[in-house]
């Protein structure tokens, strides 16, 4: 009933309500998603280059809704990014990782999580404490959790994030710098930042196999993340060639569809079973 009620309201309004009404019920809806099992999260592998060892996950959100079915995080997050909801979303990622890491290392697995972190996470003094309270409830070394940061997020506010960002790296968990190479800023600054991985975002990993601009700007984040002792990972990873290239470059990691495609807990661990058994 409820449902049919709002497509007839919905029918009445012009397009742009019905969005500004679509991301008011996500962002209200949020918390009761998260409580109810409609938030789940998924995992895609990343890989060592050239051994293609796997070495770890990205854990990504997905959002099945009742009424909207599946949510894209790039719709969700953003919305409840917006809110003081987005504690709640990093607290169950988080949350989901070290409980997998924890099971992975009582298998004698060392596999590591990677968790996107909001601005937000970076401004919040209390961050680091729920971290290393976290890792100490589920008994996880800290170099097997790494923290995601978008690099327009980070320079966004740098003196705001600075202190955070700072005692995270304290606490020994790895931190990347996420989507780079689409902000505006060089990679000089990255030496100020206690930050340990790049992330060569992937708009320039889909193209280097057509456009030589691409295939220039791959090779400079190797170079230069190298430089500054940093790893370097790749992410959009599609194609052999691509790889092929990145192995030449020396590039450290590889994320993309050509490995896997972010897969379910369980289907994680049955693609996990069948690789290693080969
Ligand atoms: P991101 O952190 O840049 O994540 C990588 C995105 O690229 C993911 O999209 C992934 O599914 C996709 N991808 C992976 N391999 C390939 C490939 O080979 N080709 C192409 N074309 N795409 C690939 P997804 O899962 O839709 O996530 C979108 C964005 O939502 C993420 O971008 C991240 O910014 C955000 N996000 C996802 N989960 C979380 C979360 O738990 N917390 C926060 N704060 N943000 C999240
Ligand atoms: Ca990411
Ligand atoms: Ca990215
Ligand atoms: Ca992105």
């Amino acid at each position: 009933a409820a449902r049919s009620s709002g497509d007839a309201v919905r029918s009445y309004l012009p397009s742009m309500t019905q969005g500004f009404l679509r991301r008011f019920q996500l962002v209200t809806q949020f918390r009761h998603a998260l409580d109810s099992g409609q938030v789940q999260v998924h995992y895609q592998p990343k890989v060592a280059l050239p051994s293609r060892e796997v070495v770890g996950v990205e854990a990504l959100v997905r959002w099945v809704h009742p009424e909207f079915g599946r949510v894209d995080p790039d719709e969700f997050v953003p919305a409840v990014e917006a809110t003081g909801l987005v504690d709640a979303l990093t607290g169950f990622v988080m949350e989901c990782a070290l409980i997998r890491i924890r099971k992975w290392l009582d298998r004698g697995l060392r596999l590591s999580v990677a968790v996107n972190l909001s601005v937000r996470n970076l401004e919040d003094e209390t961050f680091p404490d729920k971290v290393a309270d976290a890792l100490r409830r589920h008994d996880v070394p800290p170099r097997l959790l790494t923290f995601e940061l978008t690099e327009s997020g980070v320079m966004a506010d740098p003196e705001r994030c600075l202190p955070v960002l700072r005692r995270l790296h304290g606490l020994g968990v790895v931190l990347a710098v996420d989507d780079f190479g689409t902000g505006y800023s060089s990679l000089a600054y990255l030496r100020q930042l206690p930050v340990d991985e790049v992330k060569i975002d992937k708009s320039f990993v889909l193209g280097m196999g057509t456009d030589l601009g691409d295939l220039a700007v791959v090779r400079s984040i190797v170079e230069l993340g190298h430089s500054l002792g940093l790893q370097v990972v790749a992410e959009g990873v599609e194609e052999d060639a691509a790889k092929e290239a990145l192995v030449r470059m020396g590039c450290d990691i590889a994320q993309g569809y050509l490995i896997s495609r972010p897969l379910s807990e369980d289907r994680f661990e049955a693609w996990l079973r069948a690789r290693t058994v080969r």
